[in-house]
């Protein structure tokens, strides 16, 4: 038998519709601030992302699914979103919009990675992106977004970290002191890390490999080497945060180590066993240079992504996904007319399909379907039935029957699925 390919996960009826609750959750809110979606291709040119995630990155040395198309052209499963969402912007010449320029996205994303709890080949993200405000305001708007996104799946247990590593003028410096306070270490570290020491020194701190953590207790910070301005804008971040009940835990260690990124990084991050060693759920900053670097205008920009399967794995809400009605009757001309017009009355509603040839299944059969499906109500039309014009609706609940007339029933199935939505 064929298998699904490593990494890849199936998302079976049952689990769809808590798919379905988290993407109408997320649309709410993202909405609510008046951030509007965009859908983008899931391949695009390779060279995007060599230069949109950048080239030091693991993404882009060792996660990447490139393939030649049939015209020998080099193309790429889209890693993240950020590098289309960019190279979309400048294509539809979004710097003509009066900013800030506010998108959303949500759909699936393909790194080569090793497969375990919260982490596939094949998985999904949702983020945001906004264009063309430098303000920490804007950093606010963004995060708050990002915690309320949680909350509004009830996912309420997590903290925020926050760390800023700074602009084009404070940043260079702080990677100097790093490499200072890192340098005699050099030689006990992992061949990534001796690596990154002079291609991008920032993503040391970032490094997976257990060993060299050891090294990075006492290194310098970059809060303490930002200049004025980014200070500025740490501090007032900080004061809104505040303001808006969201205190972040200030992380001096986190960083994205490209040099589009400036300033603002944060992470949410939840300690709940559930996701195994994975604990970050989202995660976003501000990346200020990178349109410059896809040859577009300067335009100072922040957002995140949330990882949707690690979500997921958070919620255990299953919702009721069984119909409200279920229609039983011999003569099969009847249910498939009478299951049509209640659900053109917008009520959901099944009836018993014969597995074999055109005969109605024997009543008994098909009254053991209604109470497997879990309706709320089945709807019997027998002979006795037909003759009188009435159908006879049978409470699930408790088994009592009552006679009414199709005009009457579907008002009153009209109202009972009112009520229970
Ligand atoms: P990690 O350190 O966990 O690999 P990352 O830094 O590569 O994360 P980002 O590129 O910032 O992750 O992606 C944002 C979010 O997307 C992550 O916080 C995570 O929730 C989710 N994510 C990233 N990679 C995967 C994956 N392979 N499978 C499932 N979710 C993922
Ligand atoms: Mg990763």
């Amino acid at each position: 038998m064929i298998q699904a390919p490593r990494g890849t996960v199936d998302i079976l009826p049952g689990e769809t519709e808590k798919w379905q609750l988290l993407e109408s959750r997320l649309r709410s809110v993202l909405s609510r601030s008046n951030y509007r979606e965009i859908r983008l291709p899931v391949f695009e040119h390779t060279e995007l992302f060599k230069r949109g995630v950048g080239e030091t990155t693991d993404i882009v040395n060792k996660e990447m699914y490139t393939f030649n198309d049939k015209s020998d052209r080099s193309l790429t499963l889209r890693p993240e979103g950020t590098a289309g969402v960019v190279r979309a912007y400048l294509s539809h010449g979004f710097s003509r919009l009066s900013p800030p320029v506010k998108l959303w996205y949500c759909g699936p994303m393909f790194r080569y990675e090793r497969p375990q709890t919260g982490r596939q080949r094949q998985f999904h993200q949702t983020g945001v992106e906004a264009f063309g405000s430098d303000g920490p305001a804007i950093d606010v708007e963004v995060i708050v977004l990002a915690v309320d996104c949680m909350h509004a799946l009830g996912i309420e247990k997590f903290d925020v970290h926050l760390n800023s590593i700074g602009c084009n003028v404070c940043r260079p410096v702080f990677k100097e002191k790093l490499k200072e306070a890192l340098r005699q270490h050099l030689p006990n570290l992992c061949t990534d890390c001796q690596d990154r020491f002079e291609r991008n020194p920032l993503r040391m701190l970032d490094c997976k490999n257990g060993s060299c953590q050891q090294y990075f207790t006492d290194l310098p910070s970059s809060l303490s080497s930002l200049c004025q301005d980014c200070r500025q804008h740490f501090d007032e971040l900080l004061r809104l945060l505040t303001l808006v009940g969201v205190p972040p835990v200030v992380n001096e260690r986190l960083v994205r180590g490209l040099d589009y990124y400036g300033r603002t990084v944060f992470e949410l991050i939840s300690d709940d066993p559930r996701l195994g060693a994975q604990s970050t759920i989202c995660a976003g900053g501000r990346y200020d240079y990178l349109m410059e670097t896809i040859d577009g205008p300067h335009t100072p920009a922040i957002g995140w992504a949330l990882g949707m399967e690690r979500i997921s794995l958070l919620l255990d809400e299953s919702s009721n996904t069984s119909p409200l009605a279920f229609v039983v009757s011999t003569v099969s001309d009847v249910a498939v007319e009478l299951v049509t017009k209640i659900r053109r009355a917008g009520v959901a509603c099944d009836m018993d399909y014969p597995p074999t040839g055109t005969t109605a299944r024997p009543f008994k059969r098909q009254l053991q379907q209604a109470d497997k499906s879990g309706a709320s109500w089945t709807i019997i039309r027998g002979e006795d039935e037909i003759a009188a014009g009435e159908v006879t609706l049978k409470n699930m609940a408790d088994g009592s029957q009552t006679k009414v007339s199709v005009e009457k029933l579907i008002g009153f199935l009209q109202e009972s699925a009112g009520k229970s939505v």
